[in-house]
């Protein structure tokens, strides 16, 4: 905790402006899920200030129930755009990958309903290492942040208001990748109204 009041001690007096500017009310434009890794928080690495965008972070950016609950209060909100962000490097697509792949089980009961979720990203760049498309784990895991991200897109539209809210072209949802080496974002996916299936970008 001391970190976080001395860091907030600083954050107060850099930004005593924006923070009295939003105490009122916010209107985010859009809303980001991504990963909890401590290397790709949000804010910081899209650079958004106070106020423009609501984040739900998790281990592996997976679209829980309570997720799409939170992405359907910011859709009636009036955000126009959801981002669901994997990256590369992923701790929590890495530990699902050595259960699959090497059968290195998991433990921890509730880290497990995790890796259930990531499990077909991961089953899937699986097959592909093992049928020689890829060279190394470390591109198998990376394939894994990338379907992840487009299920975890599929996920979402499973809440009724958000899939109304896309079908009427109110609300984009795109998918992104993170690379934790370089801190560069590459759009990897898109679902609008448009197109009702999802379009690799
Ligand atoms: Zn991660």
């Amino acid at each position: 905790m001391e970190d976080l009041l001395s860091g907030n001690a600083r954050f107060r007096e850099k930004n005593a402006a924006e923070i009295t500017k939003h105490a009122e009310g916010q209107k985010p434009k859009q809303m980001c899920i991504c990963c909890m890794d401590s290397r790709a928080v949000p804010h910081l690495v899209f650079d958004q200030p106070l106020g423009t965008m609501f984040a739900q972070t998790n281990a592996g950016n997976v679209v829980t129930e309570t997720f799409r609950g939170g992405a359907a209060y910011a859709v009636l909100h009036g955000i126009n755009e959801i981002d669901v962000v994997g990256h590369t490097r992923c701790g929590a697509i890495s530990a699902t990958f050595d259960w699959i792949a090497k059968g290195k089980e998991i433990a921890d009961p509730d880290i497990k309903a995790i890796a259930n979720l990531l499990k077909p990203a991961v089953e899937e760049a699986v097959k592909q290492l093992k049928a020689g498309k890829l060279e190394t784990e470390e591109q198998a895991k990376d394939l894994a942040s990338r379907i992840n991200v487009k299920n975890q897109m599929r996920s979402l539209m499973r809440n009724e208001t958000v899939r109304k809210k896309v079908e009427s072209g109110e609300v984009k949802i795109y998918g992104g990748l993170y690379d934790i080496k370089s801190g560069k974002l590459e759009k990897i996916a898109e679902r609008e109204k448009a197109h009702r299936k999802l379009v690799s970008a």
